[in-house]
């Protein structure tokens, strides 16, 4: 049978790009074609801008409540395609089954808090002086842009998405080269729950043509990224061009912060899950774990043991816990930083290979990787590998912690372990991270800020904040007396009192 075909989403339709050309989609897991994929450049992104400025008034000018009302219809549909898009997306990026069934599953939580936002948010009456009223109306900024990674296809896209449309925006998104197909059937749900035609489009496409071509359009409004902080350093030198506001969820090298009154499995069990989920393939992977010395070799040495005793392999079977990296890229670029880490002298304690076996043999398969003996200054220590791979570091004092948390480039999140309540809340007051989770890690709603410090981005996604930040203030001045004010009249100047 020969793989699907998926055009662009633009106006509500199915359209192949101007080109004709497309690109392949395979999957990590074995290399098989999973689709082939309508490939977007400059042309096809500024008919989809069109067909997004022409259904932005009719959105904008909606109340709220309706809105609010197409969001939540977009949730329960979203729900009920669920077993598709969770099957979609472990052939596009090889994530196992319990990890995107569970991702998904929330998805519908963000259409229905910002479908909620929509329905509710109030303006401000600030105190103006005088007999004057002031009211601001918060509006939408016209056609907004996304562009989005693979790692987490559809939960990322649906972080923008949601309050881009709660706003009453239009847009266009240029989802990762190496999963659209998810964010393209977004579009259908979309459509079915009521969104107009146009105020959703996708076009897929690579990062230097369609990605640069909708960073740089001058009529779109806002660009959202979430991608590498280099991608997002080029984004914004392209957006700063135009003016056009600019935010970016960039890469991470989370410290995972474990005090020694905290259990050794707790702390292994906290460990694992945040540097091998997604096969360390997050933003706020676990990268960097930090033990107190009196409790160092006890973590790990259980570490060791349960990494070693993770189920690998295919990304479909449920009792899967580690699927295949994205691409044979990806795998490579970990494979160096195993060699670079072993020249810098740290102690490959666990990992550091690929799988062998006939299941493997086709896929983008390397072992959960552990690393001791590494230093803050170690490069696999300082830069974001985005694979399977934790470096173990000692530390003294509560002192000392915070420095190495703090000595990287970059700054998305960290989690504290400790029962120590004062010390728990001293630590993350001192974190410089956008993100701190104490005694959890990779906790997310869409309720609750998300984004960097540093190097690792500009801007937040979730909450209140990421609907305001969909919008742009429009101040209502009134001047509550019907007299005449006359400037030029003799006494003019002295009735003006501001
Ligand atoms: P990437 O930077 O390679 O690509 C991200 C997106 O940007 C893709 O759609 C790509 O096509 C596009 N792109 C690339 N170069 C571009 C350019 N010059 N102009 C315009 N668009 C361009 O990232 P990726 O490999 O897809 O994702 C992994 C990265 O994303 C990691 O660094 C990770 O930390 C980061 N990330 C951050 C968060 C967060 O919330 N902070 C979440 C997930 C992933």
């Amino acid at each position: 049978m020969p793989a699907p075909y998926f055009g662009m989403f633009v106006a509500g339709e199915r359209r192949p790009a101007h080109s004709g050309r497309s690109f392949a989609v395979h999957n990590p897991h074995d290399g098989a074609l999973v689709a082939e994929v309508a490939e977007g450049d400059a042309a096809d992104i500024d008919m989809a801008v069109y067909a997004a400025e022409q259904a932005a008034p009719a959105w904008a000018a909606m109340p709220g409540a309706e809105r609010g009302d197409r969001m939540h219809r977009a949730a329960e549909i979203l729900a009920k395609q669920m077993p598709e898009l969770v099957d979609l997306e472990i052939a596009q990026i090889g994530r196992p089954r319990r990890e995107m069934a569970a991702q998904l599953a929330r998805l519908p939580e963000w259409f229905r808090y910002f479908g909620a936002v929509a329905r509710t948010h109030e303006d401000a009456v600030p105190p103006f002086g005088g007999n004057f009223l002031d009211y601001t109306r918060r509006v939408p900024l016209g056609v907004v842009g996304h562009i989005t990674p693979w790692n987490h296809p559809l939960l990322i896209l649906t972080k923008k998405v949601a309050p881009s449309l709660a706003a009453g925006n239009a847009m266009v998104v240029k989802p990762s080269e190496l999963a659209p197909i998810t964010p393209l059937l977004l579009g259908d749900v979309l459509r079915e729950a009521g969104v107009p035609d146009g105020v959703y489009n996708v076009v897929p496409g690579f990062g230097p043509t369609a990605g640069a071509a909708l960073a740089a359009h001058p009529r779109i409004r806002k660009i959202d990224v979430t991608g590498g902080t280099p991608t997002g350093k080029a984004i914004g030198a392209l957006a700063g061009g135009n003016l056009t506001r600019f935010s970016a969820e960039l890469g991470g090298k989370a410290a995972v912060i474990v005090f020694p009154d905290v259990a050794i499995e707790r702390a292994v069990a906290a460990a694992l899950f945040a540097s091998f989920i997604a096969t360390g393939q997050t933003c706020i992977q676990g990268a960097r774990l930090l033990v107190h010395r009196s409790i160092h070799d006890d973590v790990v040495r259980e570490l060791v043991r349960r990494t070693n005793a993770l189920r690998v392999g295919d990304p479909r079977d449920e009792r899967t816990q580690v699927g295949p990296l994205v691409s044979a890229r990806q795998r490579a670029i970990v494979e160096r930083y195993v060699e670079i880490g072993l020249g810098e002298g740290a102690t490959l304690a666990a990992g550091g290979r690929r799988p062998e076996g006939a299941g493997f043999d086709r896929g983008c398969y390397f072992l959960p990787t552990v690393f001791t003996n590494a230093t803050p200054s170690m490069r696999i220590a300082q830069e974001e590998i985005f694979g399977p791979v934790v470096c173990v570091m000692p530390f003294e004092g509560e002192d000392e912690a915070i420095r190495i948390a703090n000595g990287t480039q970059y700054g998305l999140a960290a989690s504290v372990w400790t029962h120590d309540l004062a010390r728990a809340h001293r630590v993350a007051h001192a974190l410089e991270c956008g993100v701190t989770w104490i005694n959890d890690h990779h906790r997310i709603d869409p309720a609750s800020p998300w984004g960097g410090f540093k190097m690792s981005g500009i801007g937040r996604e979730n909450g209140l904040v990421a609907y305001e930040a969909y919008t742009q203030i429009r101040n209502v001045i009134v001047n509550l007396d019907d007299a005449t004010f006359d400037w030029y009249a003799d006494d003019g100047a002295g009735l003006r009192y501001s």
